[in-house]
């Protein structure tokens, strides 16, 4: 089941108010069209009823696949140590469960797990993705894995480089990776017990000089 709420919200143009739906949960293996516009962003999209004013609108929500037994929260703000305490019931039930911050680190996740991918393995390849191109005198300020597509003929993990002042893509060669999908954890647990949940470049980065040491 998924969880809606209303929520009235004035428009920042011209200040009429509006009906919002926020879906507190979204279960995308009942309702498949939520998860089209979770990765469209419709489902995050504010349009004023009077001036056709659009602005997104990004709330909590739990992202709940069932098939793919995979909850992604996009939160911010909260107890850590709280908030596993309340997914017990997920671990146990062999979910895997993920916190994001922001939408775009969302739809990656999905994406990631969508392709049966490790998150903890491309969150390495961001890593040295993002090492490579300092060494080039790029500063990379945002990275994000878009899916498998195909580039110069081969099939390629791509991502999204977010510079000051360019977006441009990355592509690295299926075949070139060697073990590194089996050789990753499912998770950063190891570390500490948030790294369960949070899979990022900053816990790649600690899980990563942890081993260097
Ligand atoms: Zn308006």
């Amino acid at each position: 089941m998924s969880k809606t709420s209303k929520q009235n919200i004035d428009c920042p143009k011209c200040k009429t108010p509006n009906d919002f739906t926020l879906y507190n949960s979204a279960n995308v293996t009942n309702d498949p069209e939520l998860k089209t516009k979770i990765l469209n962003r419709d489902l995050f999209l504010f349009t004023c009823k009077e001036c056709a004013f659009k602005t997104m609108i990004e709330y909590p929500i739990m992202y709940h696949d069932m098939d793919n037994r995979l909850i992604v929260w996009l939160l911010r703000d909260f107890s850590m140590e709280e908030f596993i305490a309340q997914q017990s019931m997920w671990f146990a039930s062999g979910y895997r469960v993920r916190v994001v911050e922001n939408l775009h680190e969302l739809i990656e996740k999905i994406t990631i797990f969508d392709n049966n991918l490790k998150d903890t393995a491309i969150e390495y390849l961001k890593r040295s993705i993002t090492l490579q191109a300092l060494m080039q005198m790029r500063n990379i300020l945002e990275i994000y894995f878009t899916g498998i597509e195909k580039h110069e003929g081969k099939d390629c993990l791509a991502f999204v480089l977010v510079e000051k002042d360019s977006v441009n893509g990355a592509y690295h060669p299926l075949d070139g990776v060697g073990t590194l999908f089996t050789d990753y954890p499912e998770d950063f647990r190891e570390l500490r017990d948030e790294g369960r949940v949070l899979v990022n470049q900053k816990t790649a980065t600690d899980w990563f000089n942890e081993k260097d040491k």
